[in-house]
């Protein structure tokens, strides 16, 4: 007996034709590596939670961005592990601070990647915070002018030491804003901005504390961090950001958030990038260790996913590896 053909059964009657009429593919061009940049020399830290990541020293950051450019990859997003943290996140203002060090060396050593730079103070302040922090009545809670001038320094001295875009990440309020006014002032006007406009203040983070060192000493960050319950909230700070100045709107983590993807991306005409973080990367790592899972179709499926559901750019830590497979 013939089986009843159909229109869905002749589109996918040979591979040729269902690879013409494929919707969405993967290419490395969708891709952004994140880095962590450590100080010092010869340092190659191992991250436990996250097999196959490394804090690198900037020596070890050339080599890895030299290999990335070589797998055909030409973005990384810089994050900067410092010497010396302090109450301001002084290392993240200065000329020499790790992430301007790094940019200089990088720009020189591999100048055709695009590098996209986190501009915020948690990884630098003592305190694990986003930004200078105050005591009022009894209680530390940010100073939000004080931010708003460092903020602006660091975008400045990010861009000056080579940063191709800045992706400001902690959500402060009239961030982009001030951003992209010290921009505009300096004569930087052209620098984009990519914000993390919806970030939520997800579980999914865990591992990343591992890799860039940056839980809080006391609080957390929930009050400036969305609740996963909402949605209506993430196309408020999208159009907000945008309407501040931002180029590129981002929202993090990816896998549970794909319908605020897919919402931006309808709701904005403006390039939606997806952060796929840590402990989603994790999780597959760790179940392919046991064999659970095909490591390598579930990452394609994973990227094919966040790219189907509306993101424009892909930040993950699968870059590397997947920009072989995508070839
Ligand atoms: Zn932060």
């Amino acid at each position: 007996m013939l089986f009843p053909t159909t229109r869905l059964s002749r589109l996918r009657a040979n591979k040729n034709l269902r690879a013409m009429v494929r919707q969405t593919t993967v290419t490395v061009s969708d891709l952004v590596m994140p880095m962590f940049i450590h100080h010092g020399h010869d340092i190659k830290n191992p991250i436990p939670s996250m097999p196959g990541i490394y804090q690198m020293s900037i020596d070890h950051a050339c080599d890895h961005a030299a290999e990335l450019y070589e797998k055909g990859i030409r973005s990384v997003l810089l994050f900067g592990i410092p010497a010396k943290k302090d109450e301001l996140g002084s290392d993240s203002l200065s000329d020499e601070g790790i992430i301007q060090t790094a940019l200089r060396r990088l720009k020189k050593e591999v100048p055709g990647l695009t590098y996209m730079t986190d501009v915020c103070f948690c990884e630098y302040t003592s305190h694990g915070h986003c930004g200078v922090m105050v005591k009022r009545d009894g209680q530390m809670i940010l100073d939000h002018d004080a931010t708003l001038g460092n903020l602006r320094r660091q975008a400045i001295s990010h861009v000056q030491a080579g940063s191709d875009m800045l992706a400001p990440s902690g959500m402060i309020d009239g961030g982009v804003g001030a951003i992209r006014e010290a921009l505009e002032a300096e004569s930087f006007g052209h620098v984009p901005i990519m914000s993390y406009s919806a970030k939520y203040a997800s579980a999914f983070y865990g591992p990343f504390r591992d890799a860039a060192g940056g839980a809080p000493a006391f609080g957390d960050r929930r009050s400036h961090q969305m609740d996963p319950g909402n949605s209506d909230e993430a196309v408020l700070e999208a159009s907000q950001d945008i309407a501040e100045g931002a180029d590129i709107v981002m929202v993090k983590p990816a896998l549970a958030y794909l319908d605020i993807i897919s919402r931006l991306k309808t709701n904005f005409d403006v390039p939606v990038a997806a952060y796929n973080v840590s402990g989603e990367y994790s999780m597959i790592k760790a179940a392919a260790a046991h064999g659970w899972l095909d490591e390598r179709a579930v990452i394609i499926e994973t990227l094919t996913a966040i790219k189907r559901a509306g993101a424009d750019i892909i930040i993950s830590y699968h870059t590397a590896e997947a920009a072989s497979w995508l070839k």
